[in-house]
């Protein structure tokens, strides 16, 4: 199996420089959208013409395309265990925060690929350990964010601790912790901040939280360093059944005793492929 560090020759903490090996193997992930389609048939007509092989496993890849919009990335990540190989995102969605390689700079791409100068950036995960009333486990990560909120109308209640130190008794829909990656999603429109991904940390924000005579919850939302653990236990019957939603998939589970939620040691690795940086992708898509 390949990892990144296998690959790369790091070069600091953001940027590095792609090792140029013999023989290259390409993984090709997509959505089914006609047009993702047609980007996609013409790309791999273009990889085979440079000789460069198609693998249908991601531990023999040296790298991964993924030809799509975001949530088609998001997919891929959660699909197949957020590999460490470098990802390179052809967009065919809307303005992509990950997929940078607009479709008429393929060519441009491939011959940067066989050079050897890629550049990579490193992206935090976030990991969330669900334990349950009966002892059991069972671990998600995500990309972009979890949202912890109830089945159905009524507001949760939960306990909200950082390490050991107990914080607030949040009253509200729920709860959405994100990576700097995520924060220009869903978080985003929650009121959260814009997070540069080159910042290790994760962004809690309350989801409608109550605060009156009755409820103290807090407004805002708060960031936590990297090696801190968010743990959030319901505080009564109705709010331990609770939906937990992860880069666009939802579940739903029960008896649940507490979340512990972090950022998770493993990074992905993003290709970052045409000169703008996080903040012109703001600008573009919010301003
Ligand atoms: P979707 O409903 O098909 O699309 C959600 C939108 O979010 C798409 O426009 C997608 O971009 C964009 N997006 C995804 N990740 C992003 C990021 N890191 N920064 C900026 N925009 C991003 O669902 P999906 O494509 O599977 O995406 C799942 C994500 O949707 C979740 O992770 C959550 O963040 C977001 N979401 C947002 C809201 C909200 O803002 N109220 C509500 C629910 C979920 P593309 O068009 O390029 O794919």
């Amino acid at each position: 199996m390949k990892t990144a560090c296998q690959t790369l020759n790091w070069s600091g903490n953001i940027f590095s420089v792609w090792g140029i090996n013999e023989m290259k193997k390409v993984f090709i992930y997509k959505n089914d959208v006609l047009r993702t389609l047609e980007i996609a048939e013409t790309l791999v007509n273009k990889l085979s013409a440079s000789g460069i092989d198609i693998t249908d496993d991601t531990d023999e890849a040296d790298l991964i395309l993924c030809v799509g919009g975001d949530g088609t990335l998001l997919n891929l990540m959660q699909n197949h265990e957020f590999p460490t190989v470098p990802v390179a995102g052809i967009n065919t969605g809307h303005l992509g925060f990950f997929q940078e390689i607009a479709p008429d700079k393929i060519d441009v791409f491939i011959k940067t690929f066989l050079s050897g100068e890629l550049n990579v950036q490193p992206y935090n995960i976030a990991k969330a350990d669900i334990i349950f009333k009966d002892g059991s486990e069972i671990a998600f990560r995500a990309l972009n964010e979890f949202v912890i909120k109830g089945h159905g109308t009524h507001p949760v209640h939960l306990n909200i601790s950082i390490n050991e130190s107990f914080i607030e008794r949040f009253s509200g829909d729920g709860i959405i912790v994100s990576t700097p990656a995520g924060s220009t999603a869903y978080n985003y429109s929650l009121g959260g901040a814009l997070v540069d991904p080159r910042l290790n940390l994760l962004q809690v924000a309350p989801m409608a939280p109550m605060n009156n005579t009755a409820y103290r919850s807090l407004t805002s939302s708060i960031l936590l360093p990297a090696n801190d653990s968010l743990i959030i236990e319901p505080c009564d019957e109705q709010s331990a059944d609770l939906a937990i939603l992860f880069d666009g998939q939802d579940k739903y589970f029960s008896d649940i005793n507490s979340i512990e939620l972090c950022l998770s040691r493993r990074k992905i690795n993003l290709v970052r492929f045409g000169g703008t940086t996080f903040w012109d992708k703001v600008k573009t898509k919010f301003l």
